[in-house]
């Protein structure tokens, strides 16, 4: 008689660390792994060929690397003829052929699968143990403890306290450099010279592994956004840490200064390019935040360049999770501007002659990447300023990205880029016209709209909108004392002005 299955241990697509506490206490001799490729996390919302490609490749590949240790894993492919096609599905099939006296997993990136995982192991009454996941520096537990009796939540002081927490750039009790952040110094362009040279982005050659996966992608997923010609994210935790130490070394010495920076064609720039790592857990964010003080206790970057990156990681990656965690499920039907708008149809397409837009959709359906500014000041600002319905923006973002797993997702679409939570997550709507975009980047030289201009043939549709959704919104906008100099400059435009803004933006509205 074979011995009873004690833990099933269950890895999610984005649970791909050795040191996850699933499998803390694993015994080869008594315990297995389940993983499971469905068609459903696909499709629940359209997610982009570079995004299922980069989950399906990097699970066959840790799971390659728990089998040559000699572990027991229970593995499901996309193309299994017998595939049920959900979580839930194969999960009862699992458990009902192998009767584990427990269920065990790390606490997964949303909301709704932990509801349907729970709802599986309930129906066969089988114990789920859900464990911390300990991939990150603070637990829900803490944020919500940081929350209580705050009237207002905000990423600066969760990231004041984890740094105190951790002594990550700290001198005793004081930041170093004598302050806590050097956001002021993180917002350059390139100027009228552009970039120049750039350094090259650390990309990898998909080995044989990945275009297996790839061609299944093409084959049953052919119509879902995007292309795979160029896919080269990191699929393993080797190549993780390949791709994290190019960043430190080329990368990192400019990262502060063009953080917000744009330029037509540039993809890569001087960011990371290691969200999907560090959300696939090929990367461990204490690794790659040490590696970023390390270069600067080394003199090999500035201190406002590694702050900036560190506050990135330490603080607003660790802020997202706690408010998504304390917030859902409420938060996914939060719409505090009442947005009804479709998304429009060139989100999928790059087919736009608005220049920015074209260049921020045409590479995130080529890589499945854009940058943090191309996504909240170019396709997530034009959706606000349109009234997009959040849950049309949702799904487009948590599509498209590679990085993409709903609990950093969505408080980043939701709260910071469309301001549906009505400052939950951000202190005010992120509203600019298109000459913040002029200022970041040269689109609008090559593009036939003028971002000085709203009115008229030659109108920037986001300047247009931007006045327009002042004066939509001027009562709950009045209430929010940092959007005071925006709406005085409301009020300087004349009646027949604001008449003439409100037409075109009408048109606008109605061409989409
Ligand atoms: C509308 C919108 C949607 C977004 N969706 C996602 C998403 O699905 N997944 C995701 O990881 N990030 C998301 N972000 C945050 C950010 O844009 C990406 O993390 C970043 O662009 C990834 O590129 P990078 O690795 O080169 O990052 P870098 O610019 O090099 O930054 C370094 C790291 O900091 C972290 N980081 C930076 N900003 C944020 C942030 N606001 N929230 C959480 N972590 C952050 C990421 O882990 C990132 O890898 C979103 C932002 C917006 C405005
Ligand atoms: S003019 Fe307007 S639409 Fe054109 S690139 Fe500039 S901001 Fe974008």
């Amino acid at each position: 008689m074979t011995k009873p299955l004690r833990h099933l241990c269950l890895i999610l697509g984005d649970q791909l660390n050795l040191d996850s506490s699933a499998l803390a206490d694993f015994d080869p001799q008594q315990d297995a792994v389940w993983m499971a490729e469905v068609i459903e996390e696909s499709t629940h919302i359209p997610s982009s060929k570079q995004r299922t490609t980069l989950f399906l490749s990097a699970m066959r590949h840790f799971a390659q690397s728990l089998q040559a240790k000699k572990w027991s894993v229970h593995y499901t492919r996309l193309e299994d003829p017998d595939n049920t096609g959900t979580l839930a599905k194969e999960l009862d099939k699992a458990i009902a052929e192998n009767k584990p006296q427990k269920l065990v997993m790390t606490a997964p990136g949303e909301w709704r699968v932990l509801q349907s995982l729970r709802a599986v192991a309930k129906q066969h009454g089988v114990t789920l143990e859900v464990r911390d996941d300990t991939h990150f520096f603070s637990t829900v537990r803490e944020f919500a403890e940081h929350a209580k009796g705050r009237k207002q939540l905000r990423q600066e002081f969760f990231y004041r306290e984890l740094r105190q927490k951790t002594g990550i750039l700290m001198e005793g009790k004081k930041p170093i450099g004598g302050q806590w952040n050097f956001d002021e110094d993180n917002r350059g362009s390139f100027g009228k010279a552009g970039p120049g040279q750039l350094p090259q982005p650390t990309r990898f050659e998909p080995d044989a592994m990945t275009k297996e996966v790839m061609a299944v992608v093409n084959d049953r997923l052919s119509k879902h956004p995007g292309t795979l010609n160029s896919f080269g994210w990191p699929v393993t935790r080797a190549q993780a840490l390949e791709a994290l130490d190019s960043f430190i070394q080329h990368r990192l010495p400019s990262f502060g200064l063009y953080q917000d920076a744009m330029w037509e064609g540039e993809v890569w720039l001087y960011h990371s390019h290691i969200a999907s790592a560090l959300n696939l857990k090929l990367l461990n964010p204490r690794e790659v935040v040490s590696a970023a003080e390390k270069a600067y206790q080394q003199d090999h970057v500035p201190l406002p360049a590694a702050e900036g990156f560190i506050r990135q990681i330490l603080g607003w990656r660790e802020y997202v999770r706690g408010i998504y965690w304390t917030q859902m499920p409420e938060y996914l039907e939060r719409n505090e501007m009442q947005a009804s708008a479709h998304l429009p149809a060139f989100y999928w397409s790059g087919d736009t002659e608005m220049a920015c837009l074209r260049d921020a959709i045409t590479q995130t359906l080529n890589h499945g990447y854009a940058h943090h500014i191309q996504r909240l000041m170019v396709t997530g600002l034009f959706a606000l300023l349109l009234g997009v319905h959040p849950k049309e923006v949702h799904a487009w973002y948590l599509g498209v990205y590679v990085d993409a797993v709903e609990w950093v997702e969505l408080p980043n679409t939701l709260g910071m880029s469309q301001f549906a939570d009505g400052g939950v997550m951000a202190s005010k709507p992120y509203v600019a016209s298109g000459k913040y975009i002029d200022r970041m980047s040269n689109h609008c030289k090559g593009c036939r709209f003028d971002p000085a201009v709203a009115t008229g043939q030659n109108a920037c549709p986001f300047t247009t909108l931007y006045w327009d959704y002042l004066h939509r919104h001027v009562d709950v906008l009045a209430k929010n004392p940092r959007m005071l100099m925006q709406l005085k400059n409301l009020n300087r435009l004349s009646p027949e002005a604001r008449e003439e803004i409100a037409t075109q933006a009408n048109l606008i509205k109605n061409s989409h």
